[in-house]
């Protein structure tokens, strides 16, 4: 949906490819993890030698494909993107494995969703820079050592628990990606909003950067039906109101809140009163799938304090039941 922070076909071609930060001084906030890219970067051309595999968590729409992207200019080379879900068979891995020059970067997202059969592959090739083919069958099988070059993978997940030790083990380079702050929302919005060629006030983007989740491709997305709000209802000039008008018509309240995320809160509130309960319960009730909610509803409740987690499941929080304008029963014991 327009609201989920996860690439989405809205998300036109043309205007990623506008918006996409290409260098780090483009690349806004997640200061530390630029810090030691940059480094490892500089390292890695001294020494003449590809840079480590490089892991990246955390939710999706906080710029972990943008970042692979500059790493990879930044090193002066060329990057294969794919995902884990199109990595059906072992082929589809060796054939990009295979076209991959030295220093080349290979940008596998949500890698914790690769089938079995094919990470198996990704080990001797992340680890030696070498697959093996297998040809025939039972006692005739014959293997044959492929050497590949020395590439540097990228990957990326939502959910760094879901992934193998013997995957986890082979990244050289973790980093954590967490929500964007206000201010670095702000710079990136008033940023989109150049590239786009919105006249907007400096009120205007901190009350979207408010309601984008702490997330840049929300930012982006909303900012565009923003634009076409004032476009139409306010000559091209987006304020507070302008986003506040248009947002609502999104079903994005004040806080950034999506209907999903409302009906969350609401589930655990109405039907089980306000918690603790089992993520698959609220997932049956409001039948979504248990990943939608774990993987893009949850982590930002979280953030903000909305939710809770504790040993025995979810709670929705007192700040929950005020946001939601339900009333709180404080626990008596
Ligand atoms: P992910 O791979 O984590 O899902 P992307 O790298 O695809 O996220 O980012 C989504 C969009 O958000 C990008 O196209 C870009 O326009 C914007 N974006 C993400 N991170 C940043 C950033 N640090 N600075 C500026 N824009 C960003």
């Amino acid at each position: 949906s327009l609201v989920s922070p996860d690439a989405h076909p809205v998300d036109r071609e043309i205007d990623v490819n506008v918006l996409r930060p290409r260098r780090f001084i483009d690349y806004v906030g997640q200061a530390e993890t630029v810090e030691t890219l940059k480094i490892a970067i500089a390292a890695a051309r001294i020494r003449g030698e590809s840079l480590e595999h490089i892991l990246l968590h955390g939710p999706p729409g906080l710029g972990k494909t943008s970042m692979a992207h500059i790493i990879a200019t930044e090193m002066g080379a060329g990057v294969t993107i794919t995902s884990g879900p199109a990595l059906e068979k072992g082929g589809d891995l060796l054939g990009m494995l295979t076209n991959l020059g030295d220093g080349d970067f290979l940008f596998i997202d949500e890698i914790h969703r690769i089938p079995k059969t094919v990470e198996e592959f990704l080990y001797p090739a992340m680890e030696d820079f070498a697959v093996d083919f297998v040809f025939d069958k039972g006692v005739h099988a014959r293997s044959h050592r492929y050497r590949l070059k020395q590439f540097t993978l990228v990957g990326a997940t939502t959910r760094v628990g879901l992934l193998s030790s013997p995957l986890r083990d082979r990244f050289g380079l973790f980093r954590n990606f967490d929500f964007y702050d206000l201010e670095d929302l702000v710079t990136i919005v008033k940023r989109s909003a150049t590239l786009l060629n919105v006249r907007m006030t400096h009120d205007g983007a901190l009350e979207l950067a408010t309601r984008s989740r702490g997330t840049p491709r929300i930012a982006n997305r909303l900012l565009k039906r923003v634009r076409d709000y004032a476009q139409v209802k306010a000559r091209g000039k987006v304020t507070p109101e302008t986003v506040g008008a248009a947002l609502q018509l999104e079903g994005v309240d004040g806080m950034g809140l999506t209907p999903l995320d409302r009906n969350y809160l609401n589930t655990i509130i109405k039907f089980y009163r306000g918690g603790p309960v089992g993520i698959e319960a609220v997932a049956a009730t409001l039948q979504e799938e248990t990943d939608t909610l774990v993987d893009v509803v949850e982590p930002y409740l979280l953030k903000t304090g909305l939710l809770l987690r504790t040993s025995a499941g979810r709670k929705a929080s007192a700040k929950a039941h005020e946001h939601l304008g339900m009333p709180f029963q404080r626990e008596l014991f």
